[in-house]
């Protein structure tokens, strides 16, 4: 896309943008036009429908598949062919769910154009906000202790089992672990609902040292996004001497390469030194390295992306969903990556949703507890 034509996560914010898009064949370009323009069907208030037939329907398949789909990595969003827009992003709603543009609302859509602030990445690293938030809580936090099991001993008492070795009262619970893991110590609690089955798929990182003269194809800017319809397995190119301050006057190259999608699994699968092997390869091919990297790491990231059907994903959704309810009635509060939506920011809202939930609980509890 031209630098000056004002994108929202890849895709052009107006419609004449999409003629400035590289790649793209001629019919795409005019169908993504027309139907930015005319077509107005509210596809995004039904739930049956993905995000994915949401942007089909508005831009056409093309754009999703070499636009829209590679801006958003199912480890931060998830899939957007099992999500309805409204939960996977609702900035697409504003921005793709009209008819027409009206003059005001040109300038109200430029604040969602990608640039500079629209992203934050911490200095010293994820690091930085886990030391900040031990400052705030240590001595309050139990740390590096795995539940096994989650009971009710009473109507307002749950016994949490720790390592299976020792095992802690608690007048409410909130559950954040990964809805996959979280069915294990769940599903004794109550028979009267069942928590929906999770799919969970893997992604890996490989991160990269390379001697700076032997890039012959230095990618500009920051990195780079891969389409799934592509042949390589590699969805995203981050270099880092580009991205972060501390490492821009570096003697090396330092990039990190992310893979792995939805249905894709059997890449992640095969052993660690295939798996580089397999990636070194693409990163040779794309950056066009004249020599071996100096250094390769690989990291894994096991059933890390849980996945729920759009069939599960409306039952989730409704306000009175029956899981919540039978679980909420015993004072556990079921959160967990995917269960709302993904990401960090998704994260801690939820968290401080259900801290809420189970203050009001326990409130209530002390209120019909109490001699008076
Ligand atoms: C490679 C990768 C890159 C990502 N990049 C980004 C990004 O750039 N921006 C962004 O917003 N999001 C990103 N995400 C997504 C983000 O990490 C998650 O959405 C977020 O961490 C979810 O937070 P959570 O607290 O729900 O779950 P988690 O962070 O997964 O926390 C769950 C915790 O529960 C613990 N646990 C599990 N089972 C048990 C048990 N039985 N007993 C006790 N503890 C248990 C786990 O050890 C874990 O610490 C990325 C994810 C991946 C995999």
């Amino acid at each position: 896309i031209d630098d000056g034509m004002p994108t929202y996560h890849g895709i052009p914010l107006f419609p004449n943008g999409i003629w400035q898009a590289n790649g793209l064949t001629f019919d795409a370009k005019l169908r993504a036009f027309m139907n930015s323009l005319f077509l107005s069907k509210n596809l995004h208030e039904n739930p049956e429908y993905s995000t994915d037939n949401f942007l089909e329907f508005r831009l056409g398949r093309e754009v999703v598949d070499y636009m829209a789909e590679p801006y958003y990595p199912d480890s931060v969003y998830g899939s957007m062919e099992l999500m309805p827009v409204k939960l996977f992003d609702d900035n697409l709603v504003t921005i793709f769910g009209r008819a027409h543009i009206g003059k005001n609302k040109k300038e109200q859509l430029l604040r969602f154009a990608d640039g500079s602030g629209q992203e934050y990445t911490f200095k010293g690293g994820l690091t930085t906000l886990i030391k900040s938030l031990a400052q705030h809580s240590e001595g309050h936090l139990y740390v590096n202790q795995k539940v096994k099991s989650l009971s009710s001993v009473a109507e307002d008492l749950l016994l949490i089992e720790l390592n299976g070795r020792e095992s802690m009262r608690a007048g409410s619970v909130l559950v954040t672990t990964n809805p996959q893991e979280s069915l294990s110590f769940l599903e004794g609690l109550t028979s009267e609902v069942a928590i929906p089955k999770v799919e969970s798929t893997s992604v890996g990182t490989v991160f990269f040292k390379i001697n700076k003269t032997a890039v012959k194809n230095p990618p500009e800017g920051q990195g780079f996004v891969i389409p799934r319809k592509s042949s390589y397995h590699t969805t995203k190119v981050v270099v880092l001497n580009n991205k972060w301050p501390l490492l821009e006057q570096a003697e090396h190259y330092y990039i990190l390469v992310e893979f792995g999608r939805r249905l894709e699994e059997t890449l992640i699968e095969l052993a660690d030194a295939l798996v580089m092997e397999i990636i070194k390869n693409e990163v040779k091919e794309i950056l066009t390295l004249a020599e071996e990297p100096l250094q390769v790491i690989f990291y894994r990231w096991e059933k890390a992306v849980p996945h729920f059907s759009l069939q599960q994903r409306q039952e989730m959704l409704d306000d009175d969903y029956p899981v919540d309810r039978e679980y909420a009635k015993r004072g556990v509060f079921v959160g967990g990556n995917g269960m709302t939506g993904y990401g960090m920011e998704n994260a801690i809202i939820e968290g401080k949703r259900l801290a809420d939930e189970a203050i009001r609980y326990m409130k209530e509890m002390e209120k019909n507890n109490s001699p008076n």
